[in-house]
């Protein structure tokens, strides 16, 4: 039979016999049977929910559905500019979405992509993320599952987590990592203050606001620079840090460190090859997102683990990494990249490389954020570690059923969906603070001596 016959078959009555058997075996029950759970289900309403319960601004998503009682979460927590992103829900994605099967997740992240024309970026991905999060906690509800069975199922029963170890010198620092290890953690980040600079990620009156030549109220700028910042110190502490504390806490430890981007290509390289002799688990962000090729010329130079991405958007920016193995993390923060269902394309992608993964995780991403990494890390062979070790008193409350961290491990709710749930009306005693719309608020502000503002 060839095409044409094919066709014409198929719209006389001769195709009554392949009908029929269409009909007999849904008279048997087989295809209600597989359509079981899948009634269509609607996007009755999308919520955008601002509550910053440890002072960190955080947006949630929430979903709520045609059949009652059913809803999900999501993080959209692009904390820097959370209010553009609320607009973006709010004004765009709620009336594109209003009515939408809740099964098709897929389909709603590919039109909500094309929906803008001009797309990608922090904004209009995490208020796709607070969707796409949300769809997939309630496919979870739906089939009665926690979502990482929808992903494959457990491969391992809980991520392990990294602390972050900060001090203003290496004998605080030092207290902080034996109290890590006493806590149970296998992984500590380790982070040092470099007198007189304001430090990325260190604890101390240098932490990002340290008071430079000019001080005083005025508006800082390149004539008035205030929390300075010189990487060449910072450069020649580091490999002395992981000296002092590797002498003090010997092999068993993994460490890590974050350079948070804030050297130049040589200074970069000369700090993994110094650092190499330490074994570190790995160096985070030697370089900016701007700089990518600058890993090619590391990489062939020592065998330092690299960690990379916590401000990447498209694939245009992590893809060529990936695949020439220029890193050995991926750090995507993963409501930046869209949610849960591009996150786990990259996952998939990255086990055929070699790359783990270490999702970008510190407190600007929202309890609903880590349970959705989690749910990926449980079901991801390539897994790496996760950042964070648990959530303040607030957090919790406000979001009941965090995912609990025990003896360094993270551990899913074993429920339906993500497992976790938001206290709206606690969520709306804790508006976000006045005062500077940042996170951390040196982002654009710390500067060389000279008051050449430094990236990021
Ligand atoms: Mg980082």
């Amino acid at each position: 039979m060839n095409r044409r016959d094919a066709i014409r078959l198929f719209s006389t009555g001769a195709a009554a016999g392949v009908t029929g058997l269409l009909e007999t075996s849904a008279a048997a029950g087989a295809p209600q049977r597989a359509a079981a759970g899948l009634s269509p289900v609607k996007i009755r309403d999308i919520k955008t929910i601002l509550t910053a319960p440890d002072r960190i601004r955080l947006v949630v998503v929430k979903v709520e559905t045609t059949e009652p009682g059913l809803y999900g979460l999501g993080c959209a927590t692009f904390t820097q500019r959370a209010y553009v992103v609320q607009t973006a829900i709010e004004k765009y994605l709620k009336p594109f979405l209003i009515g939408r099967n809740v099964d098709e997740i897929e389909d709603i992240w590919q039109s909500s992509y094309m929906s803008s024309y001009w797309r990608n970026g922090p904004v209009l991905f995490n208020a796709m993320s607070g969707v796409d999060i949300a769809l997939w906690d309630i496919k979870g509800k739906r089939a009665g599952m926690p979502v990482y069975q929808l992903l494959g199922g457990k491969v391992r029963m809980g991520a392990d987590c990294y602390f972050h170890a900060a001090g203003k010198d290496f004998v605080e620092l030092e207290e902080r990592v034996g109290f890590a290890i006493g806590k149970g953690f296998r992984h500590v980040r380790i982070q040092s203050g470099v007198e007189g600079l304001a430090t990325y990620g260190a604890a101390g009156p240098n932490r990002g606001t340290g008071a430079g030549p000019s001080g005083g109220d005025d508006v800082i700028g390149p004539t008035n620079p205030k929390a300075i910042w010189e990487s060449a110190k910072y450069s020649r502490m580091v490999p002395k840090m992981f000296a002092h504390i590797r002498a003090k806490f010997g092999d068993d430890v993994e460490l890590l460190h974050d350079v948070h981007e804030r050297v130049t290509l040589q200074q970069g390289i000369q700090i993994c090859k110094d650092v190499e002799q330490y074994r570190p688990f790995f160096i985070e962000d030697p370089f900016p997102p701007e700089d990518n090729d600058h890993f090619r010329l590391l990489r062939g130079q020592c065998s330092t683990p690299l960690a990379m991405g916590e401000l990447f958007n498209t694939q245009h920016e992590y893809l060529p990494l990936i695949r020439e193995k220029l890193i050995d993390y991926i750090r995507i923060h993963i409501s930046q990249i869209g949610g849960l269902s591009p996150a786990r394309k990259v996952a998939a992608l990255s086990e055929y490389f070699g790359v783990r993964t270490a999702w970008h995780g510190p407190g600007d991403a929202s309890p609903v954020a880590h349970a959705a990494q989690l749910a990926l890390e449980l079901a991801s062979y390539n897994f790496g570690v996760h950042e964070g070790s648990g959530f303040p008193q607030n957090t919790q409350e406000v979001f009941p059923g965090c995912p609990e961290v025990k003896n360094g491990y993270m551990f899913a709710q074993e429920k339906p969906g993500l497992g976790i749930d938001l206290d709206e009306k606690l969520a709306a005693k804790f508006p976000f603070p006045d005062g500077p719309p940042n996170f951390d608020y040196s982002w654009g502000t710390t500067r060389r001596r000279d008051g050449t503002v430094i990236r990021p």
